[in-house]
């Protein structure tokens, strides 16, 4: 039999950053040039919020009806990868910019956030969670901000958000949290919640590198329909259906 990760060629992120997150070496005209060598169907521009040091403006945001949504063949969503500001969970992007968006993740980051015990760490992704506006919940399995883990999956089931699996964090500051994603890969699996698939690419070759997200699978033999990003409207009706809600 085939291994879980040799079948798995997954051809959407929903994670890449662009100049614009300020801390990025591509444009978009990049990742589509490289999505379309790579096969990618879709990808979603999540630059960081304003909070980020060289963070966009939320104009830069708001502004993405510019860009189509099919360009060459490959399907963009817009989006934003918002920062978590408080342990109430808020994030640093307004309401009616998130309203034009098509999938927004949240994340913990440093410098705008500083880690707390366990239990605040795991309230503070609970809140944002509850808060509704958010569909994605970024590399959670970041040592830096230790959770626990069974909650907190257990909170993205009853809050229909989506755990993100980061192919980008197995390396610089976030390098100890393989241990961390295999846990958050084997819960999802324990309560059903759904993955998405994230590259965190801050340079267009990066885009849906995700051999190291496959390997995950594969010691997890995690089901294949939880991942979201087996197919573009697999994703698009769950986030419609997150919005309906
Ligand atoms: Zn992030
Ligand atoms: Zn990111």
């Amino acid at each position: 039999m085939k291994e879980v990760f040799e079948i798995l060629n997954i051809k959407i992120d929903t994670h890449v950053h662009t100049i614009a997150s300020g801390h990025a070496y591509s444009v978009l005209s990049d990742y589509i040039r490289i999505a379309k060598q790579k096969n990618v169907e879709m990808f979603a521009l999540t630059d960081h919020g304003p909070e980020m040091p060289g963070g966009p403006h939320i104009f830069h945001l708001g502004n993405q009806k510019e860009i189509p949504s099919i360009i060459e063949n490959v399907e963009i969503l817009k989006g934003a990868e918002a920062n978590i500001i408080n342990y109430k969970g808020e994030i640093d992007i307004p309401e009616f910019i998130l309203k034009r968006l098509d999938i927004v993740l949240a994340s913990l980051h440093t410098p705008c956030i500083e880690s707390s015990t366990i239990e605040v760490n795991t309230q503070t992704l609970i809140n944002t969670m509850r808060s509704g506006v958010v569909d994605v919940i970024g590399h959670s399995g970041n040592t830096l901000y230790p959770i626990d883990i069974d909650r907190f999956v257990r909170a993205a089931v009853e809050n229909n958000v989506l755990i993100e699996l980061n192919s980008g964090s197995f390396e610089g500051s976030r390098s100890k949290s393989w241990q961390n994603c295999i846990e958050i890969a084997r819960k999802a699996k324990k309560y059903g919640a759904f993955i998405t698939t994230g590259s965190d690419s801050h340079i267009h070759y990066r885009l849906c590198d995700f051999d190291k997200i496959y390997k995950i699978m594969e010691i997890v033999d995690f089901p294949e329909e939880l991942i979201i990003t087996t197919s573009k409207d697999k994703l698009k009706d769950f986030l419609k259906m997150r919005r309906s809600k």
